[in-house]
């Protein structure tokens, strides 16, 4: 396989094949992002796509999950997409999901009728980068989309018959904005409805915006028991039906909670926690990562 640059992929395709369709993200503005800010962004060619998926069609597993890099490939154009995924199913006989990264511009422009056509194809799950509900949160970081477009987004994949799955950034509003960020992203939550949202907390790379905003003083970073209490704040205003993760490496205390049944205990938890405040609790941070 061809891999150019680090390859990054969300922890529940740990067992898929990842098969890169694009280079970089064709945002790449986010602020707290260093993952693709080594890379020029572009599409690659079908040829170069289809011999990797010849290659790892000779490797002689039974590949039945394949997740499509890099940052938002459902930019990729529709016939491409759909050629790349007929291939993978020509070429691939035990293939029974495949996965790809998604921004909400990159979705709407899409529509839902041709992510049902994906769906269809064989399109099974989006994992959908939403950060934030707040929309001062997603101005300051650069997300370059708005609360509305996001919810918007997210209904689409659902009504196009495909699971969705959120990204959410703990920490990402900064000390001075953790509890509206926590209040709006809960909301937001409540609003797309996903299937499953995995809360992740912000880890400052050198060489991101946000690092430069930290060295100036611009950006404080909650501390290990704020994030901790911002994730409860999020979690007494989400009202969802799915799983609620907090099991990334990134994050200080790992949970794992089926919406809504398991709110009340988990909130439970997270309160234990804080009264407690003993750091041997948390994850530590030389466990943690990106
Ligand atoms: S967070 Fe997502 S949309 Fe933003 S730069 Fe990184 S990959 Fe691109």
């Amino acid at each position: 396989m061809k891999y150019e640059g680090a390859i990054y992929r969300p922890p529940s395709e740990a067992n898929s094949l990842i098969l890169q369709i694009t280079v970089g993200c064709s945002h790449n503005r986010c602020t707290f992002c260093p993952s693709y800010k080594d890379k020029r962004f572009r599409i690659k060619t079908f040829q170069e796509i289809k011999e990797d998926i010849d290659e790892a069609a000779q490797f002689g597993w039974a590949i039945d999950k394949v997740f499509l890099a890099d940052g938002d490939a459902l930019i990729v154009p529709q016939p491409r997409l759909m050629e790349v995924i007929d291939y993978l199913k020509r070429k691939l006989p035990h293939l029974r999901r495949v996965g790809i990264y998604a921004n909400a511009k990159g979705v709407l422009k899409k529509g839902t009728e041709n992510l049902r056509e994906l769906r269809e194809a064989g399109l099974g799950i989006i994992y959908l980068g939403v950060e934030s509900g707040d929309q001062v949160v997603l101005d300051r970081v650069k997300k370059g989309t708005t609360y509305e477009k996001l919810v918007q987004a997210g209904k689409m994949v659902k009504d196009a018959g495909i699971k969705l799955s959120v990204t959410v950034l703990l920490g990402v509003g900064g000390r001075d904005r953790s509890k509206e960020h926590a209040v709006a992203t809960g909301r937001i939550l409540t609003a797309m409805d996903p299937d499953y949202v995995g809360a992740l907390s912000l880890i400052i790379v050198p060489g991101t915006p946000i690092y430069e905003e930290i060295e100036k003083g611009e950006f404080v970073l909650p501390t290990p028991f704020e994030l901790i209490r911002e994730l409860g704040i999020m979690i007494a205003h989400t009202d969802m039906h799915g799983l609620f993760f907090s099991n990334h490496a990134s994050n200080y205390l790992p949970i794992k909670a089926a919406m809504p049944q398991d709110k009340e205990s988990t909130l439970k938890l997270i309160h234990d926690v804080l009264a407690k405040r003993d750091p041997n609790f948390l994850r530590p941070d030389s466990l943690r990562a990106l």
